[in-house]
């Protein structure tokens, strides 16, 4: 199976800001972006978790990251104009976004699927990603060439029994990803969907926690794709949902 093989240091002098940074998938990726020569903006929820990654970035690579917290559930639109704000007065541009985090909610049937939850998922999943990308594309417009990425999953592209508010959502990313691949499709900003496949984290145990997670890939064994994406080999990629998996291997030992 062909996997990606990125180039050393092909990040370097690249700004990406990333979702969800504070664990699982969000944090491999801050990990291996950084190793690759990126400079990181690291957003979530849990501060002391993004805190933890900044510092594993320092150690790997000597370069500070960013950390910024932020509630993608509560969070409103003039806290994602101040964000967007700050990293002006920091940055000339952004170079990628990789909106990662996600919640998963309750796995029932529609009639069961309470609608507080539903709401929740749909916040954290669709909106946040949406408002975060409408502050942000100025940003990454100013770049020379910038790639913006949405995670999916395969029940947002056939429905499965149960799946509900997550599947709607991840549904919903596809079809985001798409529109804006056709609005920006004359110009430097790239827009893609990236479906990981089963991985190695806390929400896949939490959905399936009966699995052996020991025959799951890693996040590190699923990033050549997310260094393909962020890669200047995929500059015109556009309008894509691409599958990490099987095209994996890791990039560094964990
Ligand atoms: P994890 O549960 O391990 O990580 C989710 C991340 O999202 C955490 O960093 C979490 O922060 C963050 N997050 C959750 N809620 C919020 C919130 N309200 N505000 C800010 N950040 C929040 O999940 P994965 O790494 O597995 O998932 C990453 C992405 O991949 C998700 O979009 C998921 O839907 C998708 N995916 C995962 C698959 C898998 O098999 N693992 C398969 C298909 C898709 P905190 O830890 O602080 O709560």
């Amino acid at each position: 199976m062909i996997y990606y093989q990125a180039k050393n240091n092909f990040l370097n002098k690249k700004t990406l800001l990333i979702t969800g940074a504070g664990d699982g998938i969000g944090r491999e990726a801050a990990l291996t972006y950084s190793r690759f020569g990126a400079s990181l903006i690291l957003v979530g929820k849990t501060k002391l978790k993004l805190e933890n990654v900044s510092k594993e970035i320092k150690a790997l690579t000597g370069k500070d990251a960013k950390v910024y917290e932020l509630n993608l559930l509560t969070a409103s639109l003039k806290q994602y104009q101040t964000l967007s704000h700050k990293i002006s007065e920091n940055y000339l541009h952004l170079d990628g976004v990789l909106h990662n985090a996600g919640l998963l909610g309750v796995i029932a049937p529609i009639i069961e699927q309470p609608a507080n939850l539903w709401h929740d998922v749909i916040q954290v999943n669709l909106n946040a990603a949406f408002m975060l990308t409408q502050v942000l594309i100025p940003l990454l417009l100013k770049a020379p060439n910038a790639s913006l990425i949405f995670t999916s999953s395969s029940v947002g592209k056939k429905g499965r029994s149960g799946w509900g508010a997550y599947s709607a959502s991840k549904f919903a990313i596809e079809g985001l990803m798409q529109i804006l691949a056709e609005e920006y499709k004359n110009s430097n900003l790239r827009v893609n969907c990236i479906n990981p496949g089963s991985t190695r984290t806390n929400m896949r145990l939490s959905a399936f926690p009966e699995e052996n997670q020991m025959q799951l890939k890693t996040p590190a064994e699923i990033m050549p794709t997310y260094l393909y994406v962020m890669s200047h080999d995929s500059v015109h990629q556009t309008g894509i949902s691409f599958d990490a998996q099987p095209n994996c291997k890791k990039a560094y030992p964990e």
